[in-house]
């Protein structure tokens, strides 16, 4: 699922008439006491990362002044909430909170519902999922029928709510199935949509997230990777996506694992596996003889060899990795000799600049005589420590970490590490 921040998603909500308080994200402290000044009332600094709990986390704080909103800024900016950093905050208006609500959609994908499922609460704040199932009204929306103004109004009076706050908590409801559908969402939730003193419904939070089958209909979102996403995409990480934008011949899934000044500082590899499941069992076999992979990426469902050779050519961009290991735990079943290819000509290309670089290969399944042919004669001149491999060790990890782990301890005492 494609996730966006709060402020993101707000900035959806206002278009879709959706009350919102007024505010502003930031990147510095002293533009939280800027945004903060213009509000000209007290505010809440809200850090923006793709995760829930912030407030629990202490990563929503109130500031009566704009100096307290540079402070509140200060601490919230740089800090990790479930290990995300946080790099920007929102300075919204306080608001004066008399009640808390729940309203949010999802998708059902069960079965028998295959739908997406509206829920309305009068339990918000809390996360939805420990409120009691008769404190929430829900309602399967079919998609031919659509969703009726009266639909919410119903859900709304079902939980006791009477009068203007019905109605306007009715229409933020409405409104937000609006948003839904518009932007293709698997999930959208307002927690808490709160009612203030003043007797106004207006959305304190969001959640927002796209379906990444739909992002290419949407590129108002301005969505750079239409896949699933933990953190927000380095620049490695885009270069990786090009690879399978408009290329759909097999997949390639290669994400950075550590930043590129963290690699300087030595003991990190480039990391291939072949297969989601080997590739794992691969990054578990080599932490446990101590080396860390600096990537991680797969290459399976028949790649084509370009695809693989750009992939090799990422891997051994990162810079100060001290290896390069394909761990093609298993009999794959697609033809082999495409990576074997894809791989002969990025290290063909890369090799001949580092010497003694250690290089282990385990690549078997269909077509591996030929594979195992086109690698030895392909890397046989090159000046590296390189060691091929085939389905005698398939599933020898602890072995083939053993033996990388020897070629990376020579080449760091060779190179004086
Ligand atoms: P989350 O913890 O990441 O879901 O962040 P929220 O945006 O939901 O904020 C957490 C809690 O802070 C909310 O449930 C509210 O109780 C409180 N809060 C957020 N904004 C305001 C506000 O404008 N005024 C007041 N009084 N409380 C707020
Ligand atoms: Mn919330």
């Amino acid at each position: 699922m494609a996730k966006f921040f709060e402020y993101q998603g707000k900035a959806l909500f206002k278009k879709a008439g959706i009350p919102i308080p007024q505010g502003e994200a930031v990147k510095t402290p002293e533009e939280a006491r800027e945004a903060a000044e213009k509000i000209a009332k007290p505010v809440v600094v809200k850090a923006q990362v793709w995760a829930g709990g912030r407030g629990k986390a202490g990563a929503v704080k109130f500031a009566d002044t704009p100096e307290e909103a540079r402070q509140a800024a200060s601490e919230i900016l740089g800090m990790e909430v479930k290990g995300l950093q946080v790099k920007e905050v929102l300075v919204e208006e306080k608001l004066n909170i008399d009640q808390e609500f729940y309203a949010g959609v999802i998708i059902n994908s069960a079965r028998d519902v295959r739908a997406p499922v509206l829920m309305f609460s009068p339990e918000g704040g809390m996360e939805i999922e420990s409120v009691p199932e008769e404190k929430i009204a829900m309602m399967n929306v079919d998609v031919m029928r659509g969703l009726r103004p009266y639909d919410t109004l119903n859900m709304v009076r079902s939980m006791g709510l009477k009068g203007g706050s019905l109605r306007q908590l009715a229409d933020i409801t409405y409104k937000l199935f609006g948003v839904f559908r518009a932007y293709d969402c698997r999930t959208v939730e307002i927690n808490p949509l709160v009612l203030t003193k003043e007797g106004k419904a207006i959305a304190a939070d969001c959640r927002f997230q796209v379906d990444d089958q739909a992002i290419f209909r949407h590129p108002e979102l301005g969505v750079k990777i239409g896949r699933e996403f933990v953190k927000e995409p380095t620049e490695f990480d885009l270069i990786a996506w090009k690879f399978e934008e408009a290329d759909f011949r097999g997949t390639s899934y290669v994400a950075e694992m550590a930043p590129p000044e963290e690699l300087k500082k030595g003991g990190y590899v480039g990391y291939h596996g072949i297969g989601g499941g080997a590739a794992i069992m691969g990054v578990d076999a080599l932490s446990k003889v101590g080396l860390k992979v600096a990537d991680y990426a797969d290459t399976s469902g028949n790649p084509t060899a370009s695809k693989v050779y750009r992939v090799v050519k990422l891997i051994l961009s990162q810079p100060g990795i001290e290896g390069y290991f394909l761990a093609g735990f298993m009999m794959a079943n697609q033809e082999q000799w495409h990576h074997a290819h894809g791989i002969v000509k990025a290290l063909r290309e890369e090799l001949p600049k580092r010497p003694g670089f250690p290089v282990v290969l385990l690549l078997c399944g269909n077509k591996e005589k030929e594979s195992q042919q086109i690698l030895k004669e392909g890397l046989a001149d090159l000046p590296g420590r390189i060691e091929i491999y085939d389905r005698e060790h398939v599933y020898d990890a602890k072995f083939l970490a053993s033996r990388f782990k020897a070629l990376v301890d020579e080449y760091r005492a060779e190179q004086g590490r």
